[in-house]
This record gives structure tokens, C-alpha cells and sequence, in this order.
């Protein structure tokens, strides 16, 4: 695996790979099982594997936590090596923005709710970056979980108006065993909020179960989240949204596909979750973010395994 630093050095390091296909990993680093499903779909898909590490300060809001945001090279270097990345790349914030940027990509409509109303400015941040990193990379692949969906719908957006030459694969999310999705501000949680953190995928399969029993008014089925939630008493709302996918549409009843997204603070640390349901020709299902993907270790969980991969 090559690291590099400098967006010279990886245009010139992947000139003779122009002509293979090539995947590119963005991400921020302070690697686990979720980021490395990417890598791990990519090597299939792809000749060329490119992963960023890049903790992008043009996405973080003011009181945000972008300098206490978990980073630890060494080891995300170890990690994407040994599961196959061709080059990691991973630039400074003077190397992306030598100069205060006065480009912004801003993606309107999509960007109006979930995240983008509790984080203002947050999806302008990353269509900048990742459109800059595309045009560093230019990958003919570009793989994002759905763990955070409405960024998979923001970069569909951009990439289809802007013509952008890259196919964006989501891939579904990676959870721990008891269900907790995998993402890099968990270490943030102390033991009690680790354990109270499950209520987010409680929820969750709470209201598939209502959607399941036939439930499609999302006014009903948000209160079941709601009150799934209330349930812990350190979880403090910031949405519970049920929406069209991947318009992010308002919808008073589902009947086609459709995103539960929540985001939940435990004191300051934010997590997000959601899960995809579809009525197709009258009948219920719950998507696979990627239908087109065997996850291995779906065993036998039936309640679960609906809803993402598992790291075991
Ligand atoms: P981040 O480093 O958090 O910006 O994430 C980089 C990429 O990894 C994004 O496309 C995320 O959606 C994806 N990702 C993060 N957590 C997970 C997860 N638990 N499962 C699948 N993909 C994930």
C-alpha cells in the first residue's frame, strides 16, 4: 500500500492505473468494521482501491467536535493495509484549503432536513469535499454506507446534476452484535450510554414491527419511535424522521420506499441510525440498503438481520 500526502503525488501515482477501474473509499478516519466493508466491497468491484482519510473541517459546525474527533493514523494505516487498500491518502487541511475556498457545492431541497436542519451548513461542507476529492481521485466507483443515507441521496444528487463521471455504490450498514451501528464517535460513550445507545436500533425495529403489523401512517409510526426512545433515560431527541427515499419528501403515509432516520444525543455525543421500508405492489419489506450484496453473518437472527450487516 502507498501513502500519500500531497494531491500532486497521487495524480501522478495513479496515472499508470488510469484505464483500470477505480474505487475510492472517502472517509475520516478512526477506522472500524463499517468503513472496512467499503474497502472489502470495492476490492470486488474494482483493480484499484483508493481510501482518504480526511477529517474535513468545512463539514463541522462551530460547536461541533471536529478537534476532539477520535484520530489514530497508525492504526487506520494497519487496518486499511492488511484489507487490501492500493492507496491511502491522507492530506492536511492546508493541502485541501491552501486558501480560505470561495467555492461552495450546495445541494438544495435534500439537504433541508434530517442532518442538514440540525447541522446547518454540514452537507455543503461534504458535496465540497467530495467533490473535490473526486476530482482528485476521479474514481470510476465511489463507495458510502447508508448509515448515513441522506449523505448517499445528497452525492446521488450532485453526482447525477453535475454529471460527475463516477457511479456511487451504497453499501449497507455494519452493525455490532447486539445492533448498535458502527461508527467512529461510539468511543465517545461511557458503559451506561453504550448500553442505553441500543435504543436507537430498539426503535427502529419497534416501528418495523408496527410497519410489519400493517402500520403505514408515519405519524403513528414516528410516535412508536419516539416513545422506544423515552424509554432511556439518558437519550435526548434530536429527530425522528420518516421520509420518501431518496427524495427525503415529507409523506403521510408509506407506500413506497421510505427512510426512518433518527439521530440521538447521549450528553454531547450524537449518534445516528435509521432503516429503509418499502411497500412494493401492496406488500411490506424491509430493504437491504444493497439488495444486490450476501452480507456473510446473517445467520440466524431473525429480528436483526434485517436490518444490516453484523460484525461478529
Ligand atoms: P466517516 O468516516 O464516518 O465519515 O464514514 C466514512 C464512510 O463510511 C461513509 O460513507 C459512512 O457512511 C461509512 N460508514 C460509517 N459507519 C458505517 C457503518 N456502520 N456501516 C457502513 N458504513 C459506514
Amino acid at each position: 500500500m502507498k501513502c500519500v500526502t500531497t494531491i500532486h503525488e497521487l495524480r501522478s501515482d495513479l496515472k499508470p492505473s488510469r484505464g483500470k477501474i477505480i474505487g475510492f473509499v472517502p472517509t475520516m478516519g478512526y477506522l472500524h468494521e463499517g468503513h472496512l466493508s467499503l474497502v472489502e466491497r470495492a476490492k470486488k468491484m474494482c483493480d484499484v482501491v483508493v481510501m482518504s482519510i480526511f477529517v474535513n473541517p468545512l463539514q463541522f459546525g462551530p460547536t461541533e467536535d471536529l478537534e476532539k474527533y477520535p484520530r489514530d493514523l497508525a492504526r487506520d494505516t494497519a487496518l486499511a493495509e492488511a484489507n487490501g487498500v492500493d492507496f491511502l491518502f491522507t492530506p492536511s487541511v492546508e493541502e485541501m484549503y491552501p486558501t480560505a475556498s470561495k467555492t461552495l457545492v450546495t445541494v438544495k431541497d435534500i439537504t433541508d432536513s434530517l442532518c442538514g436542519a440540525s447541522r446547518p451548513g454540514h452537507f455543503d461542507g461534504v458535496a465540497t469535499v467530495v467533490s473535490k476529492l473526486f476530482n482528485i481521485v476521479q474514481p470510476d466507483y465511489a463507495f458510502f454506507g447508508m448509515k448515513d443515507a441522506q449523505q448517499v441521496a445528497v452525492i446521488q444528487q450532485m453526482v447525477s446534476d453535475l454529471n460527475m463521471p463516477v457511479t456511487i455504490v451504497p453499501c449497507e450498514i455494519v452493525r455490532e452484535a447486539d445492533g448498535l451501528a458502527l461508527s467512529s464517535r461510539n468511543v465517545y460513550l461511557n458503559e451506561e450510554q453504550r448500553r442505553q445507545a441500543l435504543v436507537l436500533f430498539r426503535s427502529l425495529n419497534t416501528v418495523k414491527q408496527a410497519f410489519d403489523n400493517g402500520e403505514r401512517r408515519t405519524a403513528a409510526l414516528k410516535e412508536a419511535a419516539v416513545s422506544a426512545i423515552s424509554k432511556s433515560p439518558e437519550a435526548r431527541i434530536d429527530y425522528v424522521e420518516i421520509r420518501e427515499y431518496p427524495s427525503l419528501a415529507e409523506i403521510e403515509t408509506i407506500d413506497g420506499e421510505a427512510l426512518v432516520a433518527l439521530a440521538v444525543y447521549f450528553e454531547n455525543t450524537r449518534l445516528i441510525d435509521n432503516i429503509k421500508l418499502s411497500v412494493r405492489g401492496g406488500n411490506a419489506h424491509v430493504s437491504h440498503h444493497d439488495e444486490s450484496q450476501n452480507s456473510p453473518g446473517h445467520g440466524d437472527r431473525s429480528e436483526l438481520e434485517l436490518c444490516g450487516q453484523y460484525n461478529n
